[in-house]
């Protein structure tokens, strides 16, 4: 744990190098990691290294990569780990989307259920034109204190991490008090039922847990220095819409006032528009609540004053300015995809908009359509539910998962809060909780959201420090969790 002077060391060492930096070409350094020395690393982060290198240099993106190829890598790190094929699966419902799950067996002597660590190991597509030149998506690339790859925050990061601290595990001969069972897994991003729901629905035998630890969560920094760490309990619920216009349709020359694509442009403009009512959970109110006192004044009196009365406009319109905290207010609709049209030359006949929207743990899809409905306030065109997700109740947070986190984020972070949260996009978190499995967001890995939050995008990078410090945090929480009694010393 870092001392207060330390601490205080640290700060005064960021000072001056900034002030190098103002001053001349050299570089700042960031406050000293207790775990972490930039160009030394131990043979355990070597270890994690070159698990972490592999994963990302296998493309398993969704439709022009092969997901099989990564589980098939990681099964083999298992077996030579020391876990016994009957022990390991491999298996999808379709061949190039194979998840692997493996099961470290524990002493289970008060037969509790399994630690399940959840990692998917699909990644969003990248082209590597699209990206700076000095960077090939399905390269490991490391500058300037960063790695960089496809993957390589969302969510191989965490995969790498279980498979490196499973064989720092059987290196030390640990053996834990219930099972550990890793599963990385499939489709996760395109939402296909390849992975982990599908993993629950036909082998729940092989993934049922006492508790989940999955991507979701993880820690904040502002100017390098952690901020707050999250646990994920809760996400929203992804549904798709149509927009959906049809017209007689006739020759170009003699236009009229009805028009299918400009009728869809119009509703849509009307929705880009809208913005639907603040709602708050238990989970955002305990978040706002919790960051208020860290954020400037402006913005922490705003976040109060919403979570008092969330219908008070001039607060809402504060905390939605920032980005990270705009979608955690209410529901959000976007277009995203758009088609029309059959000739130049033609009246169009036909015109479509995908609108995706992010809706709030306690609304439903009807209402939500109904709301649009509304909005676009015109009977040609039509409102309709493409494809929708159940929602799923949000975990508990409960001192099994809270006791532990909030110790080792102390050992590793020194005093800061830890912090429940909503994540605006969805993960493979729903399909446990909907069985009632409880499972959380927590990877101890920490980013600045002004300059990292690059997963799908381009030039996606990973904290080189955030990430040993995330697998130490890992190591130690795995531990604590596996562990009879389930209590923190
Ligand atoms: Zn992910």
């Amino acid at each position: 744990m870092l001392s207060r002077s330390s601490l205080h060391r640290s700060r005064t060492a960021t000072l001056l190098a900034l002030l190098v930096l103002v001053a001349g070409p050299a570089a700042a350094q960031a406050p000293k990691s207790p775990i972490y020395t930039p160009g030394k690393l131990t043979p355990i982060q070597q270890q994690a290294r070159e698990v972490y290198k592999e994963l990302v240099e296998i493309n398993t993106s969704v439709t022009t990569g092969n997901i099989t190829n990564g589980a098939v890598a990681m099964a083999k790190r298992f077996k030579a780990a020391g876990i016994p094929d009957s022990d390991i699966f491999i298996g999808g419902p379709r061949p190039d989307k194979h998840n692997v799950v493996a099961r470290f067996r524990g002493k289970n002597p008060a037969g509790r259920k399994p630690v399940l660590l959840l990692a998917h190991i699909d990644v969003v597509e990248a082209l590597k034109a699209d990206w700076s030149p000095e960077f090939d998506p399905f390269v490991f690339t490391e500058k300037d204190g960063y790695y960089y790859a496809r993957g390589i925050s969302d969510d191989k990061a965490m995969a790498s991490i279980f498979v490196a601290n499973l064989l720092r595990m059987k290196a030390d001969g640990y053996v834990p008090d219930r099972d550990i069972i890793i599963a990385l897994t499939a489709d996760e991003e395109s939402g296909a039922f390849n992975g982990a729901g599908w993993l629950v629905e036909n082998h729940r035998e092989l993934v049922d847990a006492g508790i989940v630890i999955n991507e979701g969560g993880g820690g904040m920094l502002r100017d390098g220095k952690p901020l707050i760490n999250t646990i994920q309990l809760s996400q929203k619920i992804t549904t798709n819409f149509t927009l959906h216009v049809t017209n007689r349709g006739g020759h170009s020359s003699v236009p009229r006032d009805d028009n299918a694509i400009t009728s869809l442009a119009d509703a849509l403009s009307k929705v880009g528009r809208y913005q639907f009512p603040v709602k708050l959970s238990e989970v955002t109110t305990s978040f706002f609540t919790q960051t208020a006192p860290l954020e400037t004044p402006k913005m922490g009196a705003a976040m109060k004053a919403l979570v008092a009365n969330p219908a008070d406009k001039a607060a809402a319109r504060i905390v939605a300015a920032d980005e990270k905290y705009s979608s955690m207010l209410r529901t959000t609709c976007v277009a995203t995809m758009l088609s029309g049209g059959h000739a130049s030359n033609a009246l169009p006949q036909l015109a479509e908009a995908n609108v995706n929207c992010r809706i709030y743990p306690t609304e439903t899809a009807d209402e939500v359509r109904a709301a649009l409905e509304k909005v676009v306030n015109d009977t040609t065109v039509k409102v309709l539910v493409k494809s929708q997700r159940p929602a799923s109740p949000p975990a508990k947070l409960s001192a099994e998962i809270m006791e532990p986190v909030a110790k080792v984020t102390k050992d590793l972070f020194g005093n800061i809060p830890v912090i429940p949260t909503m994540s605006t996009g969805a993960n493979d978190s729903r399909f446990f909780l909907t069985i009632g499995i409880p499972s959380y967001g927590v990877s101890g890995l920490f980013m600045d959201p002004t300059t990292d939050a690059r997963a799908h995008g381009r030039d996606e990078r990973m904290r080189i420090q955030s990430y040993f410090e995330g697998q130490e945090f890992l190591y130690r929480l795995t531990k604590l969790l596996a562990s009879n009694p389930p209590t923190v010393p």
